[in-house]
Order: C-alpha cells, then structure tokens, then sequence
C-alpha cells in the first residue's frame, strides 16, 4: 500500500495517479473535510490563475476566464475527492514517519500506526507561519496572514502590513478601504499585469514555457529568485492611499522604525511574513537536508519516499492547481519502476 499524506490538490492528484496505475492506496488528512487549507484563507481571495488553468487532471473545475473564489476552489476539491472516490481517512494528522528495517514505512498518526509500502508527502508549501522576533507591546494586536479573514475581525486605526509578496500586498489593498494602511516592504520585486492584451497573464506564462520552464535552469532559478507579483502592486497601493516603507527593523513600545528611519505606531500589525518549513516529524536517515526535503524532480533518494507539491519541485508550476498533476504522474511512475525493479 502506498500512503499519501495530505489531501489537498497536491494530495489528491497524487491519489488519482497511483491508484489510475493499480496501486492500493490511502491518503490521510489531518482537517476534517478536503479543501480546508483554502477554505481558511482569507474571504475575498481569489484565485489569480483562471478556471481553465486550474483545473486537476481528469476533472475541469468550472468558470472558463473567471477567476474563482477560495470556497469553490474548496468544493471543487471535495468534489475531485468523490469524483475519482479517493480512500481518504480524515481528522488523522500523521505526528511520525519511520522507515522499519524491512524498508517498509511505519505512519505515526493521532489514530494509530500504519505501514506502507511507500509514502507520498503532499502537506503542503505553508506549513509553520513565521513571525519575525520582534517584541511588540500587548496594545498592538498582531496576527499572521495565515489568520487574516477579512477588515471587520480587525479593531480600527492603523494597520501595518509586513511583508510585500502577493498576500501582503492583496490583504493592504483590500484593508485600504476602510482604514489608514502602511505596507513595509523587505525586497522590491517585478509586477506583472493579471491581464495582458485581453489575456490571463498564466496563457501567457504558459505559452512561452514559463510555468514548467526547468526550476533548476536558467529562467526557472530567475523566476525563483525574483518571484513576481501579480496584479497588485506598490504603484496601485500608493493609488489606493497606502504608506509605503522599506524594511521595519526595530520596535520600541508602540513604536516601529525601518532601517531607512521611518516610523510606524500602527493599531494592528499583520505578518505577511511568509512561512517556514516543517518536516521535524520525519525521522528517515538521509530523507532531508537542513530540515527539507532531499530530493530529484519529487523523488527521494530514500526509496519509496516521493513529494508531491513543494514550490519549484520541478518549475513554477508544481504548486500551482493547473501544473500539480504533471509531478503526480512523475511520482506514481516513480513507484512503477520500483515495483518492475522488485520483480525484475
Ligand atoms: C493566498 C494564496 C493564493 C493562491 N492562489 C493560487 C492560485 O490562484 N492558483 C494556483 O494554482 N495556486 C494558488 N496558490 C498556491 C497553491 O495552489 C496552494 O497553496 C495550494 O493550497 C497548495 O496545495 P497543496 O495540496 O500542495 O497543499 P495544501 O493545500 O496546504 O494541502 C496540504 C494538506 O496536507 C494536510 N496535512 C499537512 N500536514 C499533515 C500531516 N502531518 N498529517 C496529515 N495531513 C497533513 C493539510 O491539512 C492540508 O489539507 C495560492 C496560495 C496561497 C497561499
């Protein structure tokens, strides 16, 4: 039996790849309902990819050029799930991984221990919110982006944004409306238009090989390197009144200062500070490198051991709804050749 850990889309691709090969197969969930990793974003958020570009292999999701909510995108994985009837055992978080001596795995869950054959790691590239170590007094309500649903959870007055990337920049735009906003930027990265010459900026992207260009070529590392932002940013924010300030560096009281002297005493700060990774539950010999994953194109030179849906694991698009099913079907082969090389 081959265990897949996580059923979001990465997961769930997987799922339908192993099991279109013959494999018997679980995945293990640890929300209770599929799609909840979207359904706990933010309200407004909407894809920045179009329907017809997000869709899984095998199963459309509807909407054509619009851009669907987080909550249909949710549905749309549930539906995927019972569509395909994936074996998912839900509520189950997987606390260890090990590897038994015969080269089986043994699954530490909350439930109870399972042994495997092999192992799909699909938990997802957001895995511990992280939170820059600066001490800020209890006046200052702070939360993570991971925790950000919508401007009527915040108390008023000012809101300082941390981090530029597309949350950040998303979350200021939309908090903009209704209260003063300043937005610290670390780095300045490029901005791309959502829309170019009547088209989805990701037809584009993928027209000229963008989306699946090589992440270890040349184009793939700058993409990388230089993660562009998409259809917001510093320019419309400034439109929509917000402050913009370089990196904040220091805190004194209520007071927030960044490295070019500019101060802040915002009412609520939001950490827009991206995630770390967090693979500490893995305890295989050889499996990471400085806490992630070893691996070539999702393929761990553990055998049996694969990944599904890490950023850049292949290109851009291996974490994206429209691309993921392309490195499912590389890892369900993956394990086709372990078994041929078993009989063989
Ligand atoms: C704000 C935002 C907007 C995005 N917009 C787009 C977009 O427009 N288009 C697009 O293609 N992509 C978009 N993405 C990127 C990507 O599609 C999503 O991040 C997607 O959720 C990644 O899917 P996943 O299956 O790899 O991980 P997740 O969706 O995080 O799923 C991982 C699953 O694993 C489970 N899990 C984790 N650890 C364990 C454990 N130990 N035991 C059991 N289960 C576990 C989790 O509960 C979860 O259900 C966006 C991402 C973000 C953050």
């Amino acid at each position: 039996m081959i265990i897949v850990i996580g059923a979001g889309q990465a997961g769930l691709a997987a799922g339908r790849e192993l099991r279109l090969a013959g494999h018997d197969v679980l995945l293990l969930e640890a929300h209770a309902r599929v799609g909840e990793s979207w359904r706990r974003r933010w309200d407004s958020l909407r894809l920045f990819t179009p329907a017809r570009l997000s869709s899984l292999p095998g199963l459309p999701l509807p909407g054509g050029d619009r851009y669907p909510g987080k909550d249909e995108v949710a549905e749309y994985l549930q539906d995927y799930a019972t569509h395909f009837e994936l074996p998912i055992q839900l509520d189950t978080s997987v606390t260890q991984l090990l590897r038994a001596p015969d080269g089986t795995f043994e699954v530490v869950t909350d439930r109870g221990i399972l042994t495997a054959d092999g192992v799909v790691v699909a938990t997802g590239p957001f895995q511990r919110p992280h939170v820059p170590d600066l001490p800020l007094p209890p006046e200052i309500v702070t939360l993570h982006s991971a925790s950000y649903r919508n401007p009527g959870q915040l108390p008023d007055g000012r809101v300082l944004v941390v981090g530029g990337g597309n949350s950040g920049m998303q979350i200021a735009a939309e908090l903009s409306a209704s209260r003063p906003v300043t937005l610290a930027l670390g780095k300045r990265q490029p901005v791309l238009p959502q829309r170019f010459l009547g088209l989805d900026l990701f037809v584009w992207l993928q027209a000229v090989g963008i989306v699946r260009a090589p992440a270890t070529g040349r184009i793939g590392r700058l993409i990388r390197e230089r993660d562009p932002l998409i259809g917001v940013g510093p320019g419309e924010l400034r439109r929509l009144g917000v402050r913009i300030v370089d990196r904040i560096v220091t805190a004194e009281g209520d007071e927030l200062r960044t490295a070019s002297g500019h101060r802040v005493t915002p009412s609520v700060v939001i950490w827009a500070t991206g995630y770390r990774p967090d693979y500490g539950w893995m305890h295989i010999p050889g499996a990471l490198v400085n806490g992630v994953p070893l691996h070539t194109a999702g393929i761990s030179p553990v055998p049996g051991l694969t990944y599904v849906g890490l950023p850049f694991q292949r290109n851009r698009g291996s974490a994206l709804l429209g691309w993921v099913g392309h490195d499912a079907a590389l890892v369900a082969q993956s394990y086709m050749t372990d078994l041929r090389s078993k009989i063989g």
